[in-house]
Order: structure tokens, then sequence, then C-alpha cells
């Protein structure tokens, strides 16, 4: 059995000793004699992984106990329409940080559903490049709460602070919940799609802050009830139990074997330092996203000669490294360094690109 680097955006890595872990316990759940699928998810045993998975995600995140954690479904693109859903109820608009495809997702979701929409900063004179800076946040007077993308998957933008408003501040954390240590504290609600830091997609991770429960929209169906899914323990209906079963075992690979968000932050600075310092000292490869809001976690990169590009995503394959093709909206590369990324595969990879720099370049 061979298994590659895989770079993926998303789905993307997982952890080796997870996916062991799970194919060890896949037939027989601890001598119970059933798997983790087919269990029922009211069942003592599966109530114990739902209830540890969340115990070590409060644990690894700090999260305050003002805090609901919730399972739920839809992606982290149902979030779009369900956070306006829950939070607008008493009227107000969404306010917007506009910082690429994502977030101007979640606004264009609000604006469907009938609500005002505001954008209260952006990065688009700067070609995305560079996150709006604290003081060109401008809120609307009627927002109801701040809306932005922690990191945006696609262009390879992440903020290098957490914004400070007056309103609830609401965060898609999708590609980089989990690759530090985070103060949940200064956030209304955080969301995340599992699909990246957290485990396989199917799931989604929600946390929202007690006081924000109960103001949601009257029409507001109850799978999109923050309230209803928090009272539920995440099961108004069946939830995808396997996922979060997964979402468990990463959870607890970051405790035990990493050692905690702190020392996963170092780790992942370190593989993301490297990758950019190759690309900077290259002829070929560069990056144009302001050194400050470089993401960690997804590193596009483009070729000097984009009839390069081929060649170089026929060899990395060959190679061993898969998925480093952007996004088809942005074209060129894309190395994603989730946690579950090994420091190895990032040497591999730039060792690879400065191969083939030589060679090609
Ligand atoms: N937000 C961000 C930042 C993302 O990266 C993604 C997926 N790549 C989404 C939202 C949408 O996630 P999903 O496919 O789970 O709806």
């Amino acid at each position: 059995m061979t298994r590659h680097h895989n770079f993926c955006a998303g789905p993307a890595a997982l952890p080796t000793p997870v996916l062991e872990r799970a194919r060890d316990e896949m037939l027989d759940y601890q001598g119970r004699g059933l798997s983790v699928m087919e269990m029922s998810h009211r069942s003592p045993e599966f109530v114990a992984i739902a209830e540890q998975a969340e115990a070590d995600l409060r644990e690894l995140l700090a999260v305050p106990d003002n805090y609901r954690v919730l399972f739920l479904q839809g992606g982290a693109s149902l979030q779009f329409s369900m956070v306006p859903m829950n939070l607008l109820g008493r009227g107000g608009s969404a306010n917007f940080l506009y910082t690429g495809i994502w977030g101007k997702k979640a606004r264009a979701e609000a604006e469907q559903l009938g609500f005002g929409v505001h954008t209260a900063g952006t990065s688009e004179p700067s070609g995305h490049s560079q996150v709006p800076s604290q003081g060109d946040i401008s809120l609307s007077a009627d927002a109801a709460y701040l809306h932005y993308t922690a990191n945006e998957t696609i262009g390879g933008l992440e903020f290098d602070y957490v914004p400070d408003v007056n309103v609830p501040l609401v965060c898609d954390y999708s590609s980089s919940i989990l690759a530090e240590p985070l103060d949940v504290s200064r956030f209304g609600v955080i969301y995340a799609g599992a699909q990246k830091n957290i485990g396989p997609a199917g799931l989604t991770l929600v946390l929202v802050r007690d006081d924000l429960l109960g103001q949601r929209c009257e029409r507001t169906p109850s799978l999109f009830d923050y309230r209803a899914m928090a009272e539920a323990g995440s099961m108004v209906n069946t939830p995808p139990t396997y996922a979060w079963y997964l979402a468990g075992l990463v959870f607890q690979w970051l405790k035990h074997d990493i050692g905690g968000l702190e020392a996963m932050a170092v780790i992942n600075a370190r593989k993301a330092a490297k990758l950019y310092a190759a690309i900077d000292s290259s002829g070929l490869y560069s990056n144009p996203i302001a050194v400050n809001n470089r993401s960690r976690m997804n590193v596009p990169f483009v070729l000097a000669d984009d009839r390069l590009d081929k060649p170089f995503l026929a060899e990395a394959e060959e190679a061993g490294l898969l998925n480093l093709k952007g996004h088809r909206s942005v074209g060129g590369m894309r190395a994603s360094l989730y946690n579950a990324v090994p420091e190895a595969a990032v040497d591999a990879l730039i060792d690879f690109m400065a191969d083939f720099e030589q060679r090609r370049g």
C-alpha cells in the first residue's frame, strides 16, 4: 500500500493514524459486534462517541461554556443561509468583509433570501492580495453582525487579525479552523465545513454563543434552527454519524499525537514558511499575496510560463504529489497544507519544484 502526498483543498488529506484506527474499528467497534455506521444515533455507544468528540473539541479550542457546539449537515455553504436566518429575526442587516469567492457567495446567499446586506470592507482594490485593515472596516448603522472568511481557500488570502467590532462577529473558518489556537470568545458564530481540518465531507461544525440562540426568523425550518439543534444535541434528525465519529478521531489525534493546537500551529507555520521561501527564491514560481496575509493552509502559485502547467502537474503526479492544480476559477497551482499534510510532504514538494525548475525553467 502506498499513500501519496495529497495537497487537495478539500475533501483533503486525513491523518493516516486516524484512517488506520477507523479501519481497525470498521467491522466491530470496540467489541460491540457492529460498525459505527450501523449504530443508532441514539444508542449509548454512539452518544458516547458524540459526547467525547464534543468534549475533545471544546478542550482543543478552549470553547467557553456559554457556546454551543453543533454537528450539522449541509456544508459550510448552508451556513451562508443559516447564519442570516438565525441572526436576523429581529431585523438589521448582514455586514460582510469581502475578501474572495467564499465571502462573495456568503453575501449572495443572504441577499438571495431577501435580507439587507452591506459590504463593510473588501480586498477587491488589491485584487484580493491584501485583507482590509481594521481601520477600513465600516459597518452599516443597522448591522446585526459582521461576517468574514478567516482564510479564503481559493485565493490563499488569510486574515492576520480578528476584526474588532461592536456587533457579533461571524466567521467562516472552513479552511483554517484547528490550525492554531483560537480565542472563541471574540466570536458570535464560528462555522466550518469538516472536509479540510476536521474530518470527512458531510459534517459541518458550528459554534454559537448562547445569547444568539432564539433570534431566528419566524419561518426558519427546524433543521436550520440553531436553537432547535442545540436543544436536541444536534439530533433534530439523524446526524452524519460516521463523519462525526471520524472527526472525533481527528480531535484525538490532534490532542494525543500532535500535542494540541499550539504544537500544530508551530508545525503549520514551518510548513508554510518553507514553501513560500522556495517560491520567493525561485525564478519560475510566484505568489502574489501580501506577506502578512499569505494563507498557511492554501498556497496558490503560478509558473512564469503557463505552458509548463501541464507538464508540472503530470510530473508531480508521477512523483506521488497529488492534487496541485489550482481552482478552476484562477488556474495555476495550489498546494493545500492542512493539519494532516505532513512536513515530509512539503519537503517532497519543494524538492520536486526545484528539480522541475532546473530541468524545465
Ligand atoms: N467556505 C470556505 C472558506 C471554503 O473553503 C468552502 C469549500 N471549499 C466553503 C465555504 C464551502 O464549503 P462546502 O462545500 O462544505 O459547502
